[in-house]
This record gives C-alpha cells, sequence and structure tokens, in this order.
C-alpha cells in the first residue's frame, strides 16, 4: 500500500473491533482512520477517539460527546453516513447483530470495500448483499477466521470440489448432552480456544456459530450446501481449507489469533509483518485431531443446512429465533439446550418467503423476535 489505506471501523468497542485497532497501531504508517462506532461504551469510544483521532465517532443512541475536531453521529444513520463517506477505502464492519446489515449495503451502494466480520449481514440477507456486491464490483473481504481461510486457499473457485470449515467444538465437545443441559452460563462462556463478545460465544458452545458460518460460506463462495463440511479439529490450528477437484486440499494454517484474518482482510491483497505471538512451529503443535461432528448433540448443524437449503426467509428465521434464545439463556431465563427447541419451534412454525427484500427481512426478523420471545414467556418464565 503506497498510500495510506482510509479505513473505518463499525463496531471498534467489541472484540473485532479492539483487536483491528491493535493491528491498525502496529501499522500505524499504513492506516488513516476516518470513523470509529461503538454502541453503548462510550467510555471506551471515547478513549479511542482521543488516542486514533478519527474524523467522525458514532454512538448506538445520542449522547453529548464532544471532542474538538471530531464530528459525533448516532444510530444508523449515523453509520450509514460513515458508509457514504467515498474517502473511506475500506470498511471494518465488526457491529453484533443485525445492525450490520445497512451500513455494509450503503458502503457497498457507494462502492466502498468491505472487510466483514458480521455474519448476520449475510445470514440474513447474503444473496442480496453478494448480488449488489458483484454489480458494482466492491469487494467483500471475510474476517471470520474460517472464511478467511478459505479465501486464503482459493485461486480458482471454478476448480473447487468442496470446502471444508473447521469447528473447535466449543467447551461441551467432549461433555454429554446431560452435562449440556444443565450447563451453567459461565461453563458456555468458557471457550477454549478464543476469547470472543458472549452472543457468539454462546453460539460456538452450541455450535451454531458453525452453522452460521455454513451459510456464510454459502453465500461467500456461492458454493452449494452439499459442497460445504464441517470437521471437529479441537486445536484450532487448521482454519479450514478446500479439495479441488484433482482431490489436492489446501488448507490454511496458524496460532489461534484473530489478530491474523483481521489483518488480512483490511490489508488484502499485501501482507504485513504484524502481531505475532511466536513463530509457529509443526512440532510444538505435535498433533492435529479432527472428527465428524455430532449431529444429535448438536443440532444446529441441521438446522443451518436445512435453513440453508430452504433459502429466501428461513435463514433470518433461524439466525433471529436463535438469537433472541441466546439472550434469554444469557439473562437466565431458559437452560442452553432449549436454545434448539426455541429455535426449532420458531423454525417450524415459519411461512418462508423467497426472495425478500431487505425491508421484508426486517419485518420478519421483528415478527420472529417478537414471537420467539412470546413462546420464551409462555414456556418459560
Ligand atoms: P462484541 O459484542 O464484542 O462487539 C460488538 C460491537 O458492536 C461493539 O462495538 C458494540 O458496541 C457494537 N454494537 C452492538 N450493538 C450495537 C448497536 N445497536 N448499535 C451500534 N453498535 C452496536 O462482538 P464481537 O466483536 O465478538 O463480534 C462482532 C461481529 O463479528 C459479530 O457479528 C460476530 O458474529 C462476528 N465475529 C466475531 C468473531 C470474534 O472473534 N469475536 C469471530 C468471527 C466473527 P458497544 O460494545 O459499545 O455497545
Ligand atoms: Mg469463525
Amino acid at each position: 500500500m503506497t498510500n495510506k489505506r482510509k479505513i473505518s471501523i463499525l463496531g471498534s468497542t467489541g472484540s473485532i473491533g479492539r483487536q483491528a485497532l491493535e493491528v491498525i497501531e502496529k501499522l500505524a504508517d499504513k492506516f488513516e482512520i476516518i470513523a470509529l462506532t461503538g454502541g453503548s461504551n462510550t467510555e471506551l469510544l471515547t478513549e479511542q477517539a482521543l488516542k486514533f483521532k478519527p474524523k467522525y465517532i458514532c454512538t448506538g443512541k445520542k449522547t453529548s460527546i464532544n471532542i474538538a475536531g471530531i464530528k459525533t453521529l448516532y444510530g444508523t444513520e449515523g453509520l450509514e453516513e460513515i458508509c457514504s463517506n467515498k474517502e473511506n477505502d475500506i470498511i471494518l464492519v465488526a457491529v453484533s447483530g443485525k445492525i450490520g446489515l445497512r451500513p455494509t449495503l450503503k458502503a457497498i451502494e457507494n462502492g466502498i470495500d468491505i472487510a466483514l466480520a458480521n455474519k448476520e449481514t449475510l445470514v440474513m440477507a447474503g444473496d442480496i448483499v453478494m448480488q449488489r456486491a458483484k454489480n458494482l464490483g466492491v469487494k467483500i473481504i471475510p474476517v471470520d477466521s474460517e472464511h478467511c481461510a478459505i479465501h486464503q486457499c482459493i485461486k480458482d473457485i471454478k476448480q473447487v470440489e468442496k470446502l471444508i470449515i473447521t469447528a473447535s467444538g466449543g467447551p461441551f465437545l467432549n461433555k454429554t448432552v446431560t452435562d449440556m443441559k444443565n450447563a451453567t452460563v459461565s461453563e458456555a462462556l468458557a471457550h477454549p480456544r478464543w476469547n470472543m463478545g458472549r452472543k457468539i460465544t454462546v453460539d460456538s458452545a452450541t455450535l451454531m456459530n458453525k452453522g452460521l458460518e455454513i451459510i456464510e460460506a454459502h453465500h461467500l463462495f456461492n458454493m452449494p450446501y452439499d459442497k460445504i463440511d464441517v470437521v471437529v479439529h479441537p486445536q484450532s490450528i487448521v482454519h479450514s481449507a478446500i479439495e479441488y477437484v484433482d482431490g489436492s486440499v489446501i488448507a490454511q494454517l496458524g496460532l489461534p489469533s484473530m489478530h491474523i484474518p483481521i489483518q488480512y482482510a483490511i490489508t488484502y491483497p499485501e501482507r504485513f509483518a504484524g502481531i505475532k505471538s511466536k513463530s509457529f512451529s509443526f512440532a510444538e503443535i505435535a498433533r492435529l485431531d479432527f472428527e465428524k461432528p455430532d449431529f444429535n448433540k448438536f443440532p444446529s448443524l441441521n438446522f443451518a443446512y436445512h435453513a440453508g437449503k430452504t433459502g429466501g426467509s428461513a435463514t433470518v428465521c433461524l439466525n433471529a429465533a436463535n438469537e433472541e434464545a441466546v439472550f434469554a439463556f444469557l439473562d437466565g431465563k431458559i437452560k442452553l439446550y432449549d436454545i434448539y427447541s426455541i429455535t426449532e419451534e420458531m423454525m417450524n412454525s415459519h411461512n418462508v418467503l423467497q426472495n425478500p427484500t431487505i425491508d421484508e427481512i426486517f419485518d420478519i426478523d421483528n415478527e420472529i423476535r417478537i414471537k420467539t420471545q412470546e413462546l420464551i414467556n409462555l414456556t418459560h418464565v
């Protein structure tokens, strides 16, 4: 990168956002920050703004933050204003939840490349997002470590036979279904390999995260669902792989750290020396294990394949029902395993709408959330 790359980070106060700022601090001569955004953590956002001096900041709700030389925005409109600023070369979308979708579409509309961490964007509206990006020649570079791995492996998508997504298996890999049924919130949040936001950590415990990643992969790489496999790999060293039609398998490996995929996505197609804890050594790692995922213990994988193959609003329903159930679990209202039964019930009762518009997607998302909360209140509170 000869000139400094101009970047905005949506969700700079979150797990991915904070690590992105660590990467940028290390590569300070390569980036200029246009905007940083947060939700409710205004203290951290202010601290980041004073340190990195962006042109804009944006908070979830209106605040009284007033920093000389920095314009303060708020809400989705604020995020959309940032994504309309063509000064940006790239926008890292690292907010959590559905809030990521409209700003991503706005950035695409303005021809701005996207480093995408927010998986809900593709799970809710992958067809529309990828089509619009393709039409306008906008790059969507994945940040999620599995998709980043696949992105690094693929030379020519037409020659790929299948994608192989790895899953660490989460904290309940070697526990029984009974252990899972009785799991406390802190047990579900104790992920063995990755330190992430609370919602995605619970999804990693139920393997719904892997389910959402199957859908993400389908959209990012335009790959049919029967050509996307999941394999459990507890060490999280092989971040994913692809098999070519000739039988060659190419995998991407590395020590588990989100700094690497974040840096890859925001510096693509270049590579720079970044944050690295130590040099990679096969001998030190010594062994890599793989096993088939247990679809009975983790029905979320079936839900995702089913919703993905059904298409239309089925994945909107899956995402919204699961997210509401996860929040209810984190609030102590339901047990971990209830997330499955609630999500399944919502999916079974959903009338799928094919080719929904963005407004219809948001309406359906809203409706499913209300119905999921009603179901939770009726049966569990
Ligand atoms: P966090 O919960 O740590 O961070 C979420 C970010 O979004 C925070 O900056 C938060 O602001 C902001 N935010 C949340 N709600 C709103 C809102 N209503 N309006 C504006 N901003 C909001 O999540 P993660 O960083 O873990 O994950 C972010 C996304 O990346 C998710 O979609 C996740 O699935 C995906 N991802 C994460 C990975 C990880 O390793 N963490 C790996 C792969 C994908 P605040 O905190 O100030 O309220
Ligand atoms: Mg992942």
